[in-house]
């Protein structure tokens, strides 16, 4: 029987990364992964690679090309012509930026001498690993630790089946061969309005149905309201607080039977995307059987070092509490790896940034105020708005704000929420901010080069006292 220091179950931005941190540090590693690509072919990278991040990105990338060139060269003085477009090469172009990234992935196992077992992954009592290939013999190994990171699937609804034809989840949503002429999404989560966006932008008319009263619940209140006001204007039709009775899918497309307060209302759809969340995926890992402790919301137990009740067995990712955010799972791999090899490593879970990709950006790292309102405690707060950036303003792009949230006494930074073009990578100063604790005063010191949309980010900070310059 083989045997590994480690051997990680599960191929995606979690287990990839714990896999490479594991055999940097000298462990022997093999990963286990099941995962089979577009093309029939097993490929690493678990949902984030093949159905999630990386090919959401690329369509939003594409989509908003085609936005611009209709909606926004005009005003820059640049005519165009009659734009047309080819949804299968759109979708090509997508398919061949994650095969380049899954198959980077292989060439990093290989560089890291990490065996890729390819099959299913399931756990034996005496720290042993069972892997079924998709084709051939069940195989054991041993490991002295392991990792599971399997990751997690979509939510579905009860009597709504998902058929990834007319009714489809985010993985039937990437795949769509042309633009539906009316699209239905049920859940403005951070899926609904990636994926509602990219084919709104590209034609379709798409109606979008949540549950809840609060739009984007997670997020600083006055952003959500900026952002739903800004996403209603580009065309996406949200309806907040409706409750879903029926999705039925025949010949010509979907059959949606829903009501809100006001009413009961029927509509019909050519495709339908359903987006309502995510569940840690266990299913199959004989988790039970070993006696691993799975909580009541179907995560595997873990401590702040992502160690089970199991010693020597840990878990990351999407599948153990904390937000479904492939950096999150990443830090945690990384963190796995060098506590196996005896270092005393760890992950700040309050300075994990979100973003959300839809145009202009939402991004936010730490507390919103209503977050310090419930806790009780006592904030204060600078906000800039992007039309008082000049570079947003030559940029075309001066919708939204930022915000910078401080500790009333101590001025340290406790949230950072942007609503702007460019907010992903405006994020990142704030994430430094916080993590070293800094001040908003400490923010507000800090020299940023001009003209750049990171200057909204210093006039927030500036603000923070009312020392904003520009409004
Ligand atoms: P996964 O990526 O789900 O990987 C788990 C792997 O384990 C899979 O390959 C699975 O096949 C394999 N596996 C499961 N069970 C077994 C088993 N028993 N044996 C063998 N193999 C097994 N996050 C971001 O941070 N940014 C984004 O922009 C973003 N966009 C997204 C867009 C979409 C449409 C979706 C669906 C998700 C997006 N996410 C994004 C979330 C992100 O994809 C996840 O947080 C991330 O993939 C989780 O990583 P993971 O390694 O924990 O699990
Ligand atoms: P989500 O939790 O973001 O949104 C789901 C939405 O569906 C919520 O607003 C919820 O209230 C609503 N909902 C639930 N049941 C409903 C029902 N019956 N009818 C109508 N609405 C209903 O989940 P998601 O959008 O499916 O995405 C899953 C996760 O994947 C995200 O939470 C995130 O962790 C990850 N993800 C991240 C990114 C990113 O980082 N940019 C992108 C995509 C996905």
């Amino acid at each position: 029987m083989k045997e590994f220091d480690v051997v990680v179950i599960g191929g995606g931005p979690a287990g990839y990364v714990a896999a490479i941190r594991s055999a940097q540090l000298g462990l022997s590693t093999a990963i286990v992964d099941e995962y089979i690509g577009k093309g029939g072919k097993p490929a690493l990278g678990g949902t984030c690679l093949n159905a999630g991040c990386i090919p959401s990105k690329a369509l939003l990338d594409s989509s908003e090309h085609y936005h611009r060139i209709q909606h926004k060269y005009a005003s820059h003085g640049i005519k165009t012509a009659k734009v047309t477009l080819d949804i299968p090469a759109m979708i090509k172009r997508k398919d061949e930026i994650v095969t380049s990234l899954t198959k980077g992935v292989a060439g990093l196992m290989k560089k890291n001498k990490v065996t890729w077992l390819q099959g299913h992954g399931h756990l034996e009592l005496g720290m042993k690993v069972v892997v079924t290939p998709q084709k051939g013999k069940p195989e054991t190994v041993q490991a002295k630790n392991i990792i599971i990171a399997t990751g997690s699937v979509p939510r579905t609804l009860p009597n709504v089946e998902v058929d990834q034809d007319r009714i489809v989840d985010s993985t039937g949503a990437l795949e769509f061969q042309e633009v539906p002429k009316k699209l239905g999404v049920i859940g403005a989560g951070v899926i609904g309005l990636e994926l509602g966006s990219v084919w709104n932008r590209l034609g379709a008319e798409v109606v979008v149905l949540e549950a809840m009263d609060d739009f984007l619940a997670m997020t600083d209140a006055q952003i959500a309201k900026e952002a739903l006001k800004e996403f209603r204007k580009q065309g996406l039709d949200i309806h907040m607080g409706t409750r879903v009775n029926s999705a039925e899918a025949d010949k010509k497309g979907v059959l949606l039977k829903y009501e809100d307060a006001k009413g009961q209302y029927e509509q019909r759809v050519d495709k339908l995307i359903i987006a309502v969340g995510r569940k840690p995926h266990t299913e199959g890992l004989n988790a039970t059987e070993v006696d691993l402790y799975i909580d009541e919301s179907g995560y595997i137990h873990v401590d702040e070092f992502c160690t089970t009740n199991i010693p020597n067995i840990y878990a990351i990712g999407d599948v153990v509490r904390g937000p479904m955010l492939a950096h999150k799972g990443s830090e945690e791999g990384m963190m796995v790896a060098e506590r196996i090899a005896g270092q005393q490593s760890e992950v700040n879970h309050d300075t994990i940034p979100w973003v959300i990709y839809t145009w202009p950006e939402i991004a936010w790292v730490g507390k919103t105020e209503s977050d310090l309102k419930q806790a009780g405690r006592e904030f204060k707060s600078g906000t800039f708005p992007m039309r008082a950036s000049g570079r947003a303003l030559a940029m075309d792009e001066t919708t939204g704000l930022v915000k910078v949230i401080a500790d009333a006494k101590t001025d340290e930074i406790l949230g950072v929420h942007i609503f702007g073009a460019a907010a992903s990578e405006m994020i990142a100063e704030a994430v430094v901010a916080m993590e070293y604790q800094a001040s908003a005063e400490d923010l507000a010191s800090i020299v940023h080069a001009h003209p750049t949309m990171s200057e909204a980010v210093h006039e927030a900070a500036l603000n923070v006292s009312g020392r904003a310059l520009h409004i």
